[in-house]
């Protein structure tokens, strides 16, 4: 069968439904269609590690409504092939989607464990993976999460709160290593053990076995950890894989122009699998959250319906453990000078992650409304240090 879209958008994720709205709003009468891969139509990725398990939010809830713009949703479908001089795409049912302008959302997959652990051991991503997580995890399962990063440390935390008996398992040295400053790195350690999670830094997972109920993970200093489920967050890869067969430029995600447009004309790109640059930075960034998806999205919508305009943003990222959040924006990396300014150590407070004077990224430690305000420090020339920093953040509204 063959479909016939103004618009396509291949991806079935956040970014993909902030443009098909943005499309709408700029064109009313657009002929917009999305293709995902996912059975569901678009919903927030977020609350999968956090509110879906404090049961403030349900399934229904998360759904973005998508089709209420308009937009024709062909979901369950992946498309294999893009033929830019045809203008079409093939999905794996053997429809085709002929189109005039076209957007790449096609996001990011979880990167796998180096064996094959079966259906006990969920690398974490989709609606489908939290709810087969969520039949294993109850209160007073024993459930390993594998990956000390942003998901890992998450899904630990909504666990732990459920009644789960839960491992934290990663090879770093402590809980965000690299990202945060080594105090509040241990902090955040102890922060854990204290409310029950069985934090074991410095391993790998090797291997699985299953056994009667659950399975055996192998670790790499040699101990055996028996548990009822799995769960990794081992970091992602950009899906440029239909990007590439079509011959599109690719270098860490689908290389992207201040318009958020690919090295084809009519193909644009969009969330977590674009590689753009950003103004304030001053480099090119390939970012995974939530902020970056919706704007990229947005703006990506609204430029194939015919609105130019760079997009300047510097995305906003946020994360919540237990009763501890934050939001940043730019770089989180310890091998810059890191500037600490604590209202109270560790519990409320602002880091700064300075380079040769200039702010590249800022941690606001359960520190609210100063996104904008952070931006605006990463945009200034400085010169900053310890000193101009102190005090500065939170401003006043
Ligand atoms: C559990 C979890 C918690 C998160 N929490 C936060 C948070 O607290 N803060 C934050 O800032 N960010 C968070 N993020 C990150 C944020 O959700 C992502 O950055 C965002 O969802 C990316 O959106 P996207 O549309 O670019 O890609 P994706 O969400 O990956 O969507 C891409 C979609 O396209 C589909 N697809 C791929 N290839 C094809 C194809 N060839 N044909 C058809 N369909 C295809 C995929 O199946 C998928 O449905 C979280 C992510 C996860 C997984």
């Amino acid at each position: 069968m063959e479909h016939v879209h103004d618009y396509l958008i291949i991806g079935g994720g956040m970014a993909a439904d902030a443009a098909a709205k943005a499309i709408r709003e700029v064109d009313p009468a657009a002929n917009v269609g999305l293709v995902g891969a996912e059975a569901q139509p678009p919903y927030k990725r977020p609350p999968l590690s956090k509110a879906l398990w404090k049961g403030d939010k349900s399934v229904a809830d998360i759904d973005l409504a998508t089709a209420a713009s308009g937009a024709v949703l062909h979901m369950g479908r992946r498309i294999e092939l893009l033929d830019r001089v045809a203008r079409t795409a093939r999905d794996d049912h053997g429809d085709s989607y002929r189109y005039r302008r076209l957007l790449l959302a096609t996001g990011a997959t979880p990167r796998r464990l180096p064996f094959e652990g079966g259906e006990r051991i969920i690398h974490f991503r989709t609606l489908d993976d939290y709810q087969a997580l969520r039949r294993y995890a109850k209160p007073g399962a024993f459930i390993a999460v594998i990956g000390g990063g942003f998901i890992g440390c998450e899904l630990a935390a909504s666990l732990c709160a459920l009644g789960c008996k839960v491992s934290l398992l990663f090879p770093g040295g402590t809980i965000g290593a690299g990202r945060y400053p080594e105090g509040l790195a241990r902090y955040l350690d102890a922060y854990y053990r204290d409310r029950g999670v069985d934090v074991r830094s410095g391993v790998r997972v090797e291997g699985s076995n299953p056994t009667d109920g659950g399975v055996e993970l192998t670790l790499s200093d040699g101990s055996l950890l028996r548990v009822e489920a799995a769960v990794a967050g081992l970091g992602v890869t950009p899906n440029t894989a239909l990007a590439e067969q079509a011959g599109l430029a690719i270098d860490n995600g689908i290389v992207v122009d201040a318009q958020l447009r690919s090295s084809d004309a009519d193909i644009w790109a969009a969330g977590d699998v674009a590689n753009f640059h950003n103004p304030a930075l001053g480099r090119r960034l390939r970012v995974e959250h939530e902020d970056a998806a919706v704007s990229m999205g947005r703006h990506a919508g609204r430029a194939m319906a015919g609105v130019a305009g760079e997009y300047t943003v510097l995305p906003f990222f946020y994360s919540d453990l237990f009763d501890l959040g934050y939001e940043a924006v730019g770089l989180l990396d310890t091998r810059l000078e890191v500037v600490e300014d604590w209202r109270e150590p560790n519990r409320e407070g602002v880091v700064y992650y300075l380079d040769g004077g200039r702010v590249r990224g800022v941690l606001l430690w359960n520190t609210w409304d100063q996104v904008g305000a952070a931006r605006e420090l990463v945009a200034q020339a400085g010169p900053f240090d310890a000193a101009t920093l102190h005090g500065r953040l939170p401003q006043k509204t």
